[in-house]
């Protein structure tokens, strides 16, 4: 196992039964070992994004989708915490607001886009509108199915206008869930996760393992590609998504610009 082997490849039809959630090939010590590695790429991430913002040329996207419970939200502590703050943006999707839905389904998230230098994490996307959305109906197929094709368009569009796009599936198991929103439940300190219609959306797994099934098939591109992670243990999820996003932006090549001194200040 290599780490590009968790990047999907265009075309290929994609069947999320065939990814072992528990796997932790490319850590086989374990947690420790998992966590000391998390340690040195932190380091990396912070060096990197340093020059991201400093040579303000670049822009990093980063989008994170997953059940409920698969660990969007501990994944941006871990991982967007190596940045500095002033240089990382977090964009969460929520349920549109009126003035949202009133417009097309891509606007909300062509406005959160990241700015020369910057890196944005999506925290749930416009891949929404492929999956909640289809899994509900709440627009007709007819609507949905011309989607692919325009995330598609508008990520292409993205990238050739200088945006590095790294998508991440977080493929948690359907008992790996239960144990989690247990705990959502029992453990006082996460109660607050906790969300009516969270165990409605639980009954809706195999609707939503399809939906995302489709989506991943469709949207991997050669510009924006997914990478399915496997994410039962939290501390493996967060080595595999920081050694993707490191050495993404490794291969940018990026060079401080050369500095503003002028000879009379000395
Ligand atoms: P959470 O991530 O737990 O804060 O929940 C956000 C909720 O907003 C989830 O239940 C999403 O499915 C929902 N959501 C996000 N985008 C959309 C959308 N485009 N249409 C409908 N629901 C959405
Ligand atoms: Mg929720």
């Amino acid at each position: 196992m290599k780490i590009d082997d968790y990047r999907l490849v265009p075309g290929k039809r994609v069947r999320l039964d065939r990814f072992d959630p528990d796997d932790i090939a490319l850590v086989p010590g374990g947690k420790k070992d998992g966590e000391k590695g998390s340690r040195r790429i932190a380091a990396r991430l912070d060096k990197l994004q340093e020059r991201l913002y400093a040579e303000h040329r670049h822009k990093l996207l980063i989008v994170l989708q997953g059940m409920d419970t698969s660990g969007k939200d501990g994944t941006i502590s871990h991982v967007a915490g190596a940045f500095n703050p002033q240089g990382v943006r977090i964009k969460s999707f929520k349920k549109p607001t009126p003035d949202e839905l009133d417009r097309d389904y891509l606007w909300r998230a062509h406005a959160a886009v990241p700015a020369a230098g910057e890196v944005v994490v999506f925290n749930r996307s416009h891949y929404e509108d492929v999956l909640v959305v289809r899994v509900h109906n709440l627009v007709p197929r007819s609507v949905w199915r011309h989607r692919f094709r325009q995330i598609n368009d508008f990520e292409r569009m993205l990238t050739e206008t200088g945006t590095l796009i790294l998508k991440f599936f977080l493929h948690i198991s359907k008992d790996e869930q239960r144990v989690r929103l247990e705990e959502r439940i029992q453990d006082s300190d996460s109660r607050w996760k906790y969300q009516h219609g969270d165990l409605e959306e639980r009954k809706l797994w195999t609707e939503y393992t399809r939906a995302y099934e489709d989506a991943l098939t469709k949207t991997t591109t050669d510009w924006a590609p997914w990478h399915v992670v496997p994410a039962n243990a939290k501390w493996y999820r967060n080595y595999l998504i920081g050694s993707i996003v490191a050495d993404a932006m490794e291969r940018l090549r990026m060079r401080y610009p050369e500095p503003d001194l002028s000879a009379e200040v000395f």
